[in-house]
């Protein structure tokens, strides 16, 4: 299987599903991580330009430590919307490379709104991308519209999966990539008094409790026409 999983910021899939990708990635399948804002405004002290750049390699570095392919639409940071064309163009220029078996993304009510335009990003683009002459043929022939899952939203809030997957062997794995992160586990840290690393560690415990594993991630598919299947798609 081919799967591409859809973040806003560059750290978001690293929080919610990178136990999955890891566990996709040992399984054998190809994973490719995108994410739609740079992160330039996630800082008080950094300037947006040169945080752009270190969050850009920080996502990076968490991509190769799982092994998987990864993208940026660099977007600013609350400047994400589907209603953007050209970030839209750029999406289905991705999906078309990779063109995706099965795309993870943003719940459709998660705590900000660059979060939820990027699952609208996602919904829209996936469309374009089966369109023959939407504008990103350049990178490949059409890709048929299909499964759309959700990720979980931030400490899980007003989310509740429908399927589970047991990342019990990926939890390191999981943290390790997002070690990666060190501008923003560090700034929340020092201002905010977050551990971030053990938040997101608690996180995936009680999704764990939640189906008798140890650590879990959860997940609810999208239910839209041509967005359906019979199977189970998730490792
Ligand atoms: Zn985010």
């Amino acid at each position: 299987m081919r799967i591409l999983a859809i973040g806003c910021h560059p750290d978001d899939l690293e929080i919610a599903c990178y136990g999955t990708l890891a566990k996709y990635v040992k399984l054998g399948h190809e994973v490719s991580v995108c994410h739609i804002a740079n992160g330039n405004m996630g800082h008080a002290q950094i300037m947006p330009e040169e945080l752009r750049r270190i969050r850009f390699s920080e996502a990076a570095a968490a991509a190769r430590v799982i092994g998987a392919r990864h993208f940026s639409i660099d977007i600013p940071d609350i400047h994400v919307t589907a209603e953007n064309d050209q970030l839209i163009y750029d999406l289905g220029r991705v999906i078309r490379k990779t063109r995706p078996d099965l795309i993870i993304t943003h719940y459709e009510q998660d705590y900000m709104n660059d979060h939820v335009q990027t699952f609208q990003a996602a919904f829209r683009a996936s469309f374009g991308a089966s369109v023959p002459h939407f504008p990103c043929a350049d990178a490949g022939p059409v890709v048929p519209v299909g499964p759309l899952y959700h990720m979980d939203t931030v400490a899980g809030v007003g989310f509740i999966p429908t399927e589970y997957v047991d990342i019990t062997q990926e939890i390191d794995l999981k943290l390790e990539a997002l070690s990666c992160h060190k501008s923003q586990l560090t700034w929340m840290l020092d201002h905010d008094g977050i551990d971030f690393l053990e938040f997101v560690r608690t996180c995936s415990r009680v999704r764990g409790f939640q189906c008798g594993a140890q650590y879990a991630e959860g997940f609810r598919p999208s239910l839209n026409y041509l967005r359906l299947t019979s199977k189970r798609l998730l490792p």
